[in-house]
Parts: structure tokens; C-alpha cells; sequence
């Protein structure tokens, strides 16, 4: 049996990502997310430290120029009675794949909806993904210090393009101009807004029952008359909350507010921290593995170049499945084969990286990473085996890649290799001849490719287009087929930066033909690690 402080630790945790489309206010929100987990003084600094830190690296540099967030934090903080620990996705659609990675190390997801805008594309794409897992989903509708759309019609929305139940929890009155507060469905009061005081944990005022003079008074008597006659229909025709339906991904308890305003964001994390699962179970080949489980294990779905431009150095982000890690443990590195004695592993305390002395199933630790953590790898305390589900996307874009110089064909390649590693692009070496080609899922990678190569290998390299539209990767169980499908393929044919056997495709047409001619080759759109 497990010991009483160590099940507390884990029972206490909630690690969740937030989901948005591009300006939808994810960042406002993770700034009022902070500023009430305390780890903040002042809401307002997440980006402005972020560029500070920053600035002596190039290719960040081309990140606040272009005003996007490339790399993915993670922040602790404490919040009621639980551990908060809040991964940071990129927003960028280029940086999609590390999202989805991102996705696979947490429990539950918030979905934050620009309320005049409603359900946008980036969202829809990244509810998809958190399908595959049931993840569930708390819903913050934000800037009704806008005009927004009607509240009803935004629940019918989710419902219709998500597929998710809405059970509103809180109901605004009014909006832009006109937005007086929420009424607080379970808790029957009205919490009322005040502007100008987006910055501070604001003195709120509420109101307790419906049908209490002091609402009229405070939010004019028409006003509370429609919201009386509103909320009777909404309660009406809207799913109650259900735990079970929202453990299973089914429902999404929604919230409605204004992050700039910072008004609504603690009700959101009242919320989270209440239902929102402590560290879930994690598949691998052998068996599941539960959080309670003594025994350390956990899972890299990240690796990060100079965060830290002070230290030059590269960073695997461990999500932490089962056990606690304790500062000098010795863990199994289960592909390697090889036990590692891990002394300086770091923790994101608001984002400023702490040398971690422990650590739970559900948190998220730093290894420095000197060339030998892949993403994907898992980590024991000396059990084989291998976590399943953190993927690797079939690139859709591809450019040659040339030396100025081209004696430094070698750091080249090392170079490459070694941001595929991070799954920050990939490379392929085709059969046949010595071109480098890389590949992509969205064009700013390419930038970013250059300007680390640059800064970090010492090269300067430029693109050329080349013939390839598409690429999957092949494996088939007969040897003498695959074989034969090697020797007649061999111009389509290449190794990407784990050795792997990739067809590069010049056309899908040709693809296609392909994947009739040798019906025994599995052509594979997404790699597991
Ligand atoms: P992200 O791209 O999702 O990270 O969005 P940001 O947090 O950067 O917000 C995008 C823009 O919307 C910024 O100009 C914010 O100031 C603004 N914004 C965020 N939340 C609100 C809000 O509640 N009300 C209003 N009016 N603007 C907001």
C-alpha cells in the first residue's frame, strides 16, 4: 500500500493545457491564471518577461518579432486546495505537432472562445486531437467586455460543431458596455463586474438568491427581469453538470467572463480544480500504468533547445506518470538500456526553471539533454516498458537543404538530426544520392531551421525546392517483399533522423499507385515514437 502523503501529493495535482484559436486570449488567461495561483504579482508579464530572457537568441528573436509563442512552458502553481500545473502550447499552427505532443502529458484541457467569434478552425483541430484520449474539457467563453454573440446560440455552436454537451455554469448579464457580471448557476449568486481592475485580484461583490431586491437595484430592474426569464429557459434547455460525463469528455462545464477584465478566471479554476482528474493512467506495451503506482515511470513529449541562453543546452520535458522522483534517483533509460543518475533535473515554478528536489506522478520535469533523450522515450526504475501514443506527423512540406560552405556537410547533418530529435523539423537522407531534404508541417519551421543551425551549429545553410509533395513511413513484416519493394522503390526511398524507412513521394498520384502496387507495405501518415 501506498503511503497516505504520497497518494495526497498525487490526488492534489491537475495538469492541463489550454486550447484556443490564435487570439482567441490564451495568454491573457495564463497571465490570470498565474496572478491568482500567486506567481505572479502583476498580471501583465508573462510576454514582456518572456522577450527579456529571450533576446540573446536568434531565432527567438524572429518568435517576437512575429509575435508568436514557438516554445511550450510549463508553469506550477498552487490553487485552492490542489497543485496547478499548466502546460503552455504553442498557438502557432506551424508548431502543431509539438501541441499535439503537448496534449499527450496532460490530464484535462481548457477551451478558451473568443465569445464574438465562436467556435474557430484551430479549435476544431485540437478538439479532435483531445478526442483520441477523452481528454476532458472545461469551456471559458471570454470577452464579454465585447459584443458578443447570443450566449445560447455560442452553447449550441459547441454542441453542434464539438460534439460536447454544455452545462453552463455561470451565465453572463449583459455584455460589452452593458456587462454587469454572471449569475453562478450552483452557487445561486450573482457576482458582479467592476472595470479597470484587469491587473488585481479584484474585490468582488455578490449577490445571493435570484429573486433579491439588492440584484435590482444593482443591475437595473429590466435587466434582472431578463435575466430571471432567461435563466429559466437556459436551465431549461441546457445539460445540467455531470462529473462522469465530463471524466469521459462528453460534457464541458462552461464559464463565461473577460480575461483582460480579469473577471470570471477564478470561477474557471474553482471549477478545474474540483473535477478536473488528478494524474490519469498511462498505456504502454506491456500494461497500464496507474499514477499511484511506487514505482517511478514517465514519458519525454518534448525537447527544447536554449531556454536558458546563459546554459546552451537542451531540455527533455518529462511528463511524470507513476511515483516521485527525488533529486539524484537513478532511472532506467529504457531504450537505451541504460541506467542514468539524474541530479539536476529542473521544475517550472511559474515559468523560472528551479532545480526540482521532488516531484509527483502529473508533474513535469526538465532533463538536460545532451543528445542522448529522444521524444517518446520512456523512463523507469528498471521495468521495460515503453509508453504508447505520443506521435510523429507526416511532414507535408519539403525543401532541399545546401551548405554555403559545404565543408560542413557533417555539422550539417548533426545539426539536423538533432532538431529532429526535437521533433522541431525532419530530416531525410534519400538512397540514392547525398541531399539533405527537410521536411515540414508548417512553413515557419523552415525560418526557424536556418536561424538555429546558425546560431547553434555554425552554419549557414539555404533551401532549394525539390520534388516531394508527401512522405509516410513504410514497414513491411515480409523481408523478402520488402526487399524487392527496396530495390524497385529505391528513387522514392529515404532514412529520416531516426534510420527509419521513408517513401518521399513526388506526387500523391504517384502515392497512390504505390500503396496498390505493394498491397503488403504499411504506409504509415504518423510515427510513434
Ligand atoms: P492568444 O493569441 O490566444 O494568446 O491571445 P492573447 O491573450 O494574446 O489575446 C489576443 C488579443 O485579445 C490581445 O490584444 C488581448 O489584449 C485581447 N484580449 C484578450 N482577452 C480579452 C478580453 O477579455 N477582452 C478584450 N476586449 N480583449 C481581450
Amino acid at each position: 500500500m501506498a503511503d497516505q502523503t504520497f497518494l495526497n501529493e498525487i490526488n492534489k495535482r491537475r495538469t492541463f493545457a489550454i486550447i484556443s484559436h490564435p487570439d482567441a486570449g490564451k495568454t491573457t488567461i495564463t497571465e490570470k491564471v498565474l496572478l491568482f495561483g500567486k506567481a505572479l504579482q502583476q498580471a501583465g508579464t508573462v510576454k514582456g518577461r518572456g522577450s527579456n530572457q529571450h533576446a540573446k537568441s536568434d531565432w527567438m528573436d524572429m518568435e517576437k518579432e512575429r509575435g508568436i509563442s514557438v516554445t511550450t512552458s510549463v508553469m506550477q502553481f498552487p490553487f485552492n486546495d490542489s497543485l496547478v500545473n499548466l502546460l503552455d502550447t504553442p498557438g502557432h499552427e506551424d508548431f502543431s505537432e509539438d501541441t499535439y505532443r503537448t496534449l499527450t502529458a496532460v490530464d484535462s484541457c481548457l477551451m478558451v472562445i473568443d465569445a464574438a467569434k465562436g467556435v474557430e478552425d484551430r479549435t476544431r483541430k485540437l478538439m479532435e486531437v483531445t478526442r483520441l484520449r477523452d481528454t476532458p474539457i472545461v469551456t471559458f467563453m471570454n470577452k464579454l467586455d465585447r459584443d458578443i454573440r447570443d450566449p445560447m446560440e455560442l452553447l449550441d455552436e459547441v454542441e453542434t460543431e464539438l460534439n460536447i454537451m454544455c452545462a453552463p455554469v455561470t451565465w453572463p448579464i449583459g455584455c460589452g458596455k452593458e456587462f454587469k457580471g454572471v449569475y453562478h448557476i450552483h452557487r445561486d449568486e450573482t457576482i458582479l463586474y467592476q472595470t479597470g481592475q484587469g491587473h488585481t485580484i479584484q474585490e468582488v461583490r455578490t449577490i445571493k438568491g435570484l429573486d433579491n431586491a439588492d440584484l435590482d437595484a444593482a443591475i437595473g430592474e429590466s435587466l434582472a427581469e431578463q435575466l430571471r426569464e432567461e435563466l429559466e429557459l437556459v436551465i431549461g434547455a441546457s445539460h445540467e453538470f455531470d462529473k462522469e460525463l465530463f471524466l469521459s469528455g462528453e460534457l464541458t462545464p462552461v464559464y463565461f467572463g473577460t480575461a483582460l477584465g480579469n473577471f470570471g478566471v477564478d470561477h474557471m479554476l474553482d471549477g478545474l480544480t474540483e473535477w478536473a482528474p488528478s494524474p490519469l493512467p498511462r498505456q504502454t506495451d506491456e500494461r497500464e500504468v496507474s499514477a499511484d503506482d511506487e514505482k517511478f515511470t514517465g514519458f519525454v513529449f518534448k525537447i527544447q533547445a536554449n531556454m536558458d541562453p546563459k546554459h546552451r543546452d537542451r531540455i527533455a520535458f518529462m511528463r511524470i506518470v507513476s511515483g516521485k522522483y527525488t533529486q539524484g534517483m537513478k532511472m532506467n533509460h529504457v531504450r537505451l538500456g541504460k541506467q542514468v543518475s539524474i541530479s539536476d533535473a529542473v521544475t517550472f515554478m511559474a515559468g523560472d526553471r528551479e532545480r526540482a528536489q521532488e516531484a509527483f506522478a502529473g508533474d513535469i520535469i526538465g532533463l538536460h539533454n545532451h543528445g542522448t533523450i529522444q521524444i517518446g522515450d520512456t523512463f523507469t526504475q528498471g521495468e521495460k516498458l515503453k509508453f504508447s501514443g505520443i506521435p510523429n506527423f507526416a511532414p507535408e512540406l519539403f525543401r532541399r537543404i545546401r551548405l554555403k560552405d559545404p565543408l560542413k556537410q557533417k555539422q550539417l547533418l548533426k545539426g539536423l538530426v538533432q532538431l529532429s530529435e526535437e521533433g522541431a523539423v525532419q530530416v531525410f537522407r534519400p538512397l540514392i544520392n547525398n541531399d539533405l531534404i527537410v521536411g515540414a508541417v508548417g512553413v515557419l519551421q523552415f525560418d526557424v531551421v536556418v536561424a538555429r543551425l546558425k546560431s547553434e551549429y555554425n552554419v549557414d545553410a539555404i533551401y532549394e525546392s525539390v520534388n516531394v509533395q508527401t512522405a509516410r513511413w513504410v514497414n513491411c513484416e515480409d523481408e523478402k517483399k520488402l526487399a524487392e519493394f527496396r530495390r524497385k522503390c529505391e528513387q522514392n526511398l529515404a532514412l529520416d533522423g531516426g534510420d527509419n524507412l521513408t517513401y518521399i513521394a513526388p506526387s500523391r498520384v504517384n502515392l497512390n499507385l504505390s500503396m496498390e502496387r505493394y498491397p503488403d507495405v504499411q504506409f504509415h501518415q504518423t510515427r510513434e515514437h
